[in-house]
């Protein structure tokens, strides 16, 4: 595998795309926003100045895996000779289905179409290609440079080949595969997403402010982040999306989303890509100020 596909280049996006050609591999960042695209390459140069402003990559790797990174708008052109193809759009089940038949069209026929989906259903999602066995969740996490998990879901009818191949290549990438079935959330999210849900129940309820429940957290369970300004990073639009996914795709009350989430995402405050969210974000991320709204 040498060339690599990623469709949308936003918070997620980027980081793929920068992981990838960080190892060697050819890849070509597809969005429908030219803006967007202009926006992760700043990002991808950034954080890798920062890496070798550590010392962790020299100036001429930098320059190379800048090198190796080429930006469309047409997904056609963009797929076209790819290897593997990895999503990365906007977290809508609508939306994925159309690029995943796509992409059935417009790549190799061996080529593997892989999604970074949080909880949208692989199967579903293959069910609308003409390869199946060669769907595949590779969930990766943010930001993707720095972490080290990547969750490989499995569909249905998604090989033990093209398993062991997504594995293979995420340690090739320096992280960690780990395995697991097509269910609503797979693993990661099941777990993460109703805890971020209960921490926004508290604040809407009163129980606590935005910085005692995360200071609560933090220093009380050594999360390195608060669940409140996880949810911001994360993107509160996406928190919701997952959260109604577990909510239909279970049919238990207990995944329903907080009414204070889904007023945020109405209203635009979607955490740190909006600049609002719990926290507000308009001098940057460094320090944190709670927003006005919950102070
Ligand atoms: P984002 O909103 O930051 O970026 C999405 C990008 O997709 C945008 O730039 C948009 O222009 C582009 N896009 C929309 N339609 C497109 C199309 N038809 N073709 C090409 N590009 C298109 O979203 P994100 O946070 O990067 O999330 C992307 C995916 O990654 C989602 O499936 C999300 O669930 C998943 N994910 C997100 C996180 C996270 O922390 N944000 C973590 C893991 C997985």
């Amino acid at each position: 595998m040498k060339k690599v596909a990623v469709i949308g280049s936003g918070t997620m996006g980027n980081g793929i795309a920068h992981v990838f050609a960080q190892h060697g591999f050819s890849v070509t960042l597809v969005d429908i926003n030219e803006e967007a695209l202009q926006k992760a390459l700043g990002t991808i140069a950034r954080n890798l100045d920062r890496m070798v402003a550590k010392g962790t990559l020299t100036d001429a790797l930098k320059e190379q895996t800048l090198q190796r990174i080429t930006t469309l708008t047409s997904l056609e052109e963009g797929v076209r000779e790819a290897d593997l193809v990895v999503e990365a759009a906007t977290e809508q089940e609508e939306l994925k289905l159309k690029i995943f038949s796509q992409l059935s069209e417009f790549t190799k026929p061996e080529a593997i179409l892989a999604s970074n989906t949080s909880s949208i259903s692989i199967t579903k999602i293959a069910s609308v290609t003409n390869r199946p066995d060669k769907v595949v969740g590779m969930h990766f996490m943010n930001p993707v440079p720095v972490m080290k998990l990547v969750e490989v879901i499995r569909g249905y009818a998604t090989s033990d080949a093209v398993t062991a191949k997504i594995e293979e290549l995420s340690r090739q990438l320096g992280k960690v595969p780990t395995p697991c079935h097509d269910y609503p959330g797979f693993v990661a999210n099941r777990i993460l997403m109703p805890m971020i849900n209960e921490a926004i129940f508290a604040l809407y309820e009163g129980v606590a402010g935005v910085e005692e429940i995360d200071t609560i957290m933090k220093l009380g369970m050594a999360h390195p982040m608060g669940p409140l300004q996880l949810a911001d990073f994360i993107g509160l639009d996406v928190c919701l999306s997952i959260l109604q996914v577990l909510h239909e795709g279970f049919g238990n009350p207990k995944y329903a989303p907080c009414p204070l989430l889904v007023n945020m995402v109405q209203a635009g405050h979607k955490g740190t890509k909006s600049g609002q969210g719990f926290y507000s974000y308009s001098h940057g991320t460094k320090d944190l100020v709670v927003a006005e709204r919950f102070r």
